[in-house]
């Protein structure tokens, strides 16, 4: 069995073929004549831009505009007149048109890869892509060609370029598996937009899989099998085949409002980490943002993004979203997060130590920027901001006053803002849930954060494995906890939202539905299944099993009662 990053969720079980590129050769020349080698590139560029225009083209039409995107970002990249006249100024001086691409790419590549950001280092991998397409154009050398594979094929490459990618006839290709990329490279995207199961980054690939070889591709858990004796395939044949049919009657609940069996419509949010993700909540036909974890911004870089740099990516997420409901929540660091420049203090017991809100009140320049940015966003769409880690009033009429003197400045200097921005408090500390009348009086809503308050509820590590099993938002302790600030909110008539894992845990909703929470934001790939879980109950039918619930003493019973009554339905 071999382990890599799975990208693109799904089970692929087929016959290997090796992508392997042929070696591009070529002789460098000094002594040219400039004119015809410019008129080689000149020609050879005329090729790329028109092959690449022919495949975005196709990827429009047969995966998404969006990914066609990628393709013609290429062409861009290639119509950039300062790498064009590096490239032409290198000919000038008697350099072969290969050699001048050769040298002026690696230049560009050798500046993106030095930047610490995976944004920037997927341009270096463009410009990889771009040079090697336009080298064998030069030489004449073929490419390999993934548009002709025979049915079940499994694609085994060092790395899929973008217009490798663009390439595959997802009819005929069940798995992919690369040797390097992550979960953000194209490939991984153009992968998950065909619905191709991927494992990316698994090691020596090539070398532990050959040509003709039966393997399957785990792209849920990130394994690959290679030769598998009969029972492992029978084994996979059924997930394959389960999770096709469960995703195509998934897709019955794609455009249907979500509600209970009796009609009571509730929002169905996405959680999301970077700005692009806002797109696949989109795809999966979710109803806004319910939570956008902001710390994404600050990590893989040297330094925090500035005031612009943030507008820039809370704008992208509002523009996407066109008007629907953003929640995006303030830096959220320490515990688990680590940020190396932000100079996090060694703790003792860094969840318990000086994280999330409690940071951002220490450190002005930081959270005033963010606090800024936000305000000016939301001029751009449907923008609430929320805090996190909140244990008592004044921190969060702290935060408060912060953005009333934002917006007073920005009144002065005639900044456009949201006059309604709504601001409120992220439920994950017993305290926050014990004053959840006090705060219900501060608050515009109330977000439930399950992860964060069923670990401090319970006094666990939410890392730890040795008390993992301690770990359950079925505990009554946590129930209670939950049913007790969503009654708080309703007293109060402010909305009341859940964006833990919880909030998609089938065995949940019915309770949830039951106390009367209005919001359930859920990851992008749980935005349909939340939805059809939610319209399986009527609230006389959830209020009957709330009702058993909340009255039995221990977890393990209410797992089990939950089980028979929900799973058996
Ligand atoms: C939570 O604690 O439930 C939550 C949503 O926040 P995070 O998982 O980012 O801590
Ligand atoms: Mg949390």
């Amino acid at each position: 069995m071999l382990k890599g990053i799975g990208v693109s969720e799904g089970y692929g079980i087929g016959r290997a073929a090796a992508a392997v590129m042929p070696e591009i050769k070529y002789v460098p020349k000094t002594d040219c004549d400039s004119k015809s080698e410019r008129l080689r590139f000149e020609n050879a560029l005329k090729i790329f831009t028109d092959n690449n225009s022919e495949l975005a083209e196709q990827v429009s039409r047969t995966v998404g505009q969006k990914e066609s995107e990628i393709i013609l970002g290429h062409i861009m990249m290639m119509q950039d007149p300062y790498m064009r006249s590096e490239i032409e100024k290198s000919i000038d001086k008697g350099n072969c048109a290969e050699a001048a691409l050769d040298s002026v790419c690696n230049t560009f590549i050798a500046m993106f890869s030095a930047v610490d950001d995976e944004m920037t280092k997927q341009r270096a991998a463009d410009i990889e892509d771009i040079r090697t397409e336009i080298l064998s154009i030069l030489t004449g050398v073929k490419r390999v060609d993934l548009s002709k594979l025979d049915k079940d094929t499994v694609i085994v490459a060092r790395e899929l370029t973008p217009s490798m990618t663009a390439c595959i006839n997802k009819e005929n290709v069940v798995g992919i598996i690369t040797e390097t990329g992550s979960k953000t490279s194209h490939a991984a995207i153009l992968a998950r937009a065909m619905e191709i199961p991927a494992v990316l980054s698994v090691e020596n690939a090539l070398e532990q899989i050959k040509h003709g070889d039966e393997v399957i591709v785990d792209g849920v858990t990130g394994t690959v099998i290679v030769s598998p004796s009969d029972k492992e395939k029978n084994v996979y044949i059924s997930k394959r085949d389960e999770y096709i049919e469960r995703r195509s009657r998934l897709r019955e609940f794609v455009g249907r409002p979500t509600c209970t069996a009796d009609g009571r419509r509730v929002e169905l949010l996405g959680n999301i980490g970077t700005p692009q993700e806002a797109e696949k909540v989109i795809s999966q036909d979710g109803e806004g943002i319910g939570l956008f974890r902001t710390e994404f911004l600050f990590m893989d870089r040297s330094a925090a993004p500035d005031e612009n740099e943030q507008l820039e990516a809370y704008k992208k997420v509002l523009l996407t979203m066109k008007g629907k409901q953003v929640i995006i929540r303030t830096l959220d660091i320490g515990g688990d997060k680590d940020i190396p420049y932000l100079g996090l203090e060694k703790e003792e017991n860094p969840f318990l130590g000086f994280r999330a809100i409690r940071y951002c009140l220490g450190h002005e320049e930081i959270f005033d920027t963010q606090l800024r940015a936000l305000v000016r966003a939301s001029s751009y769409g449907n923008l609430s901001v929320m805090i996190p880690l909140v244990t008592g009033t004044e921190e969060f009429r702290s935060v408060k006053k912060k953005v009333v003197e934002i917006m007073q400045e920005f009144d002065t200097s005639n900044i456009p803002y949201d006059k309604n921005l709504k601001l409120g408090v992220m439920i994950e500390t017993p305290s926050a849930a014990i004053i959840a009348d006090l705060l219900a009086k501060e608050a515009d809503f109330f977000s439930i954060g399950t992860n964060d308050l069923t670990g401090y509820t319970l006094a666990v590590d939410r890392g730890n494995a040795n008390v993992a099993y301690l770990y359950s938002v079925f505990s009554p302790a946590v129930l209670r906890t939950i049913k007790h600030v969503i009654t708080e909110a309703k007293k109060a008539n402010i909305p009341v939202g859940m964006c833990g894992e919880a909030a998609a845990d089938p065995l949940l909703i019915p309770l949830l539905i039951s106390f009367g929470l209005d919001e359930y934001s859920v990851s992008a790939s749980s935005v349909l299944s939340t939805r059809r879980e939610i319209s399986r109950w009527t609230k006389e039918q959830a209020d009957e099993i709330a009702d058993k619930i909340m009255s039995l003493e221990t977890e393990n019973s209410i797992v089990e009662q939950l089980k028979k009554t929900v799973l058996s339905i």
